[in-house]
């Protein structure tokens, strides 16, 4: 089978590009804009990659979901501070392109798998999200936070009119907080663009305070990738009974906790197997409102808890990892990240005695 992965490099590619490569005999046809996360795959035969961009180099989009079976447009602006910022780049890319290749599946009759968002409920007050019965609430046009959550919504509506009306294959999935290795660029929360847990991860690294929104009252159901991964191999293998024309949710709702507790967790965990590493600071934590952090654009959402009765059933998916221990790996990934780009940078690669440290505190 040819998978077309667009978006090969992101949090969610890479790691759907790697499970695919390790464990199947499939090819996976990739591009991106760069390749830092995917350097491990770069030489293997059955990964088929290019340096690019979807905007811009149409003819090789056309041409490989003419050639491939089952198509994943990952591309995709997915951070809250971005929806703020730059809207209608949001809209551009999230919407207009994603668009122009769910038009190509249309017309080459290809397999669509397109990643919807938990964030198309919005403030909805159910405590679970159903695909099927729960209704999404936005804000005002100048909370311009919801145009992301706005733009994946009329895209999941367009792809069911067209396998509606159309014929169109298709399987959306709401990925609800997915966590892991990779999940941001280690860079990124310098320009505030990253998620919750890397921004809070490098806060510790950097020995700045860790910057709680509104008290941190917000609550969220953080899930490990690979489990996520899971259950996208779950649908790119099922059948066209269990998964044709379906959407699920895919999250943990056994891992919700606030924002707060997210800090106090990642703190204590910092503390208890870091404070040997050079330039070790004591966590801090500090509130912060939401618009000196995001601007008046941002409207939080108070509740994320996903019903995965669906994924359960017409899957088997159960998503396993605990939240304590898919932060413990995600912090444990960082810290090796930063000691991979430290030794780089001066030179030297990090001691054994702090790798020692490092790899046996989990
Ligand atoms: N948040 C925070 N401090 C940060 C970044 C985010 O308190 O440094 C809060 C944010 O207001 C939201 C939650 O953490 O309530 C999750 O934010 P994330 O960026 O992961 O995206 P979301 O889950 O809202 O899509």
């Amino acid at each position: 089978m040819n998978v077309l992965i667009l978006g090969a490099n992101g949090f969610m590619g890479n790691a759907l590009s790697e499970k695919i490569l390790a464990t199947t005999d499939w090819h996976v046809y990739g591009m991106d804009l760069s390749t830092n996360k995917i350097q491990g795959l770069l030489p293997n035969a059955r990964f088929h990659f290019v340096e690019g961009d979807i905007s811009i180099h149409r003819e090789w989009v056309e041409y490989h979901v003419k050639k491939c079976d089952v198509i994943l447009p990952l591309v995709a602006i997915a951070t809250p501070a971005s929806y703020v910022r730059d809207p209608l780049g949001v809209f551009e890319l999230d919407f207009e392109e994603n668009l122009r290749v769910i038009r190509l599946c249309q017309r080459y009759k290809k397999r669509l798998l397109f990643p919807s968002t938990s964030e198309v409920y919005g403030m909805c007050r159910d405590a679970e999200f159903s695909e099927e019965t729960s209704n999404f609430v936005y804000g005002p046009i100048h909370k311009s936070r919801w145009i992301y959550a706005c733009s994946k919504q009329l895209l999941d509506r367009v792809i069911a009119a067209m396998g509606q009306t159309q014929g169109l294959r298709f399987t959306c999935f709401r990925p609800f907080n997915w966590i892991g290795p990779k999940l941001d660029d280690i860079y990124a929360p310098k320009e505030g663009s990253s998620r919750v847990v890397t921004q809070f991860i490098v806060s510790l690294l950097d020995g700045e305070p860790i910057r709680v929104v509104d008290g941190g009252h917000q609550r969220r159901c953080y899930t490990w990738i690979e489990d996520g991964i899971d259950g996208l191999m779950r649908i790119i293998r099922g059948d066209d009974e269990a998964c044709n024309g379906e959407i699920f949710n895919l999250g943990n709702p056994d891992n919700e906790c606030s924002v707060r507790e997210l800090a106090d967790k990642l703190a204590q965990l910092y503390a208890k197997s870091y404070r040997h590493l050079p330039g070790y600071r004591e966590p801090r934590i500090e509130e912060v409102s939401a618009t000196e952090f995001y601007g008046k654009g941002y409207e939080d959402i108070m509740t994320r808890t996903p019903s995965i009765a669906k994924a359960r059933t017409a899957l088997g998916w159960n998503p396993r990892v605990s939240l304590d221990e898919a932060l413990a790996r995600t912090l444990d990934h960082f810290v090796r990240e930063r000691q991979e780009i430290e030794g780089a940078t001066t030179g030297s690669s990090p001691s054994n005695d702090t790798l020692r440290k490092v790899s046996s505190a989990h």
